[in-house]
């Protein structure tokens, strides 16, 4: 697909000078060096600035919040890579910060409106949840957003030693831990998710799962499973779901989705039929959308359909269906 990396999150080239993570010289030295920033990250949300919140804010690595930690905890810095100019930019996690007096209502909610402000950075620079703020941002940002979230939640989620269970120690700054028991190293994870646009004729199947927004709808998708390809994993979840089967496969594109550490596969299926059988446990509603209720959806005219989500790839592939534009 021509326009595959369009998608939001789809990249930006950042160098992420690898060579240089194993090199504790060269990290203390990039960390010193007076044209590095860092990235702070508050409970899995991002600290961004401008009028409509759409561009990351950053700090001097000397900063105390990410030296010493808001509990004076703070563990080595992310290493997110070097900018255009050479400069390098890491991220520190500062989940520890108790945000005494801050809106805490909208914390883990469908959409997170609320904004955070800490007292030791400067008015306007606030956290704020990628989701709401993700098609504003560059695809510089962006990449370095969803790097940094990814990351620093494996790190959160993964402080103990998968094979013997001692606690382990962030090294290749922060992108490995290694365990002082027995000696394992671990790696950040990303979990291949496969999402498809299945079409049957000018027709495209729709599913939605219970609790979403009425109206709401869109393409199927599902965790990869061991053992599996993408293709298989697309015709599976398709006939677990909504009890439809699919013949060609094709991929199309992908995007990284740090919701918390997902790799999303966008593909295309040709349905063999359009019989539903839905599966309840699995999904709410699955439907077929003709192009012309899609293009209404799209336009915010559909009686009952909802438009896609920007910024996710479903939003993404639906355009691109409906703009003729898949290949
Ligand atoms: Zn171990």
């Amino acid at each position: 697909m021509k326009t595959a990396e369009q998608v939001t999150f789809g990249g930006s080239g950042l160098d992420r000078a690898a060579h240089l993570r194993g090199d504790a010289m060269a990290q203390a030295q990039m960390a010193a060096d007076p044209k590095a920033r860092c990235l702070l990250l508050w409970r899995g949300k991002l600290l961004v600035e401008g009028e409509r919140l759409e561009r990351l804010a950053w700090v001097a690595p000397a900063h105390p919040l990410v030296t010493e930690g808001p509990g004076g905890e703070a563990e080595t810095p992310i290493f997110l890579g070097l900018d255009d100019t050479g400069a390098p930019l890491f991220a520190q996690d500062i989940s520890a910060w108790g945000a005494e007096g801050q809106d805490l209502t909208g914390l883990g909610g469908f959409v997170d409106r609320s904004e955070q402000q800490h007292p030791d950075l400067p008015e306007g620079q606030v956290f704020a949840e990628l989701r709401r703020i993700m098609t504003r941002l560059s695809p510089r940002d962006a990449e370095l957003a969803a790097t940094a979230k990814a990351v620093i939640g494996w790190h959160a989620s993964h402080r103990f030693c998968a094979r013997c269970g001692a606690r382990s120690e962030i090294s290749q700054a922060g992108w490995q831990r290694g365990c002082p028991a027995c000696g394992g190293q671990h790696f950040p994870r990303t979990d291949p998710v496969v999402i498809m646009l299945i079409t049957h004729g000018d027709q495209v199947l729709m599913g939605r799962s219970p609790g979403w927004p009425e109206g709401m709808y869109s393409l199927l998708a599902g965790f990869v499973e061991p053992g599996e390809t993408l293709e298989a994993a697309v015709r599976r979840e398709v006939l677990e779901e909504a009890g439809v089967r699919v013949g060609a496969v094709t991929y199309l594109s992908s995007q990284p989705w740090p919701f918390p550490a997902s790799l999303m596969f966008g593909c295309a299926g040709e349905a063999l039929s359009r019989d539903l059988k839905i599966d309840p446990l699995e999904i709410e509603d699955a439907i077929w959308v003709s192009r012309s209720d899609m293009m209404l959806a799209f336009a915010g005219e559909h009686p009952r359909l909802l438009p896609a989500r920007k910024g996710a790839i479903a939003h993404f592939l639906l355009q691109n269906w409906l703009a003729d534009t898949l290949d």
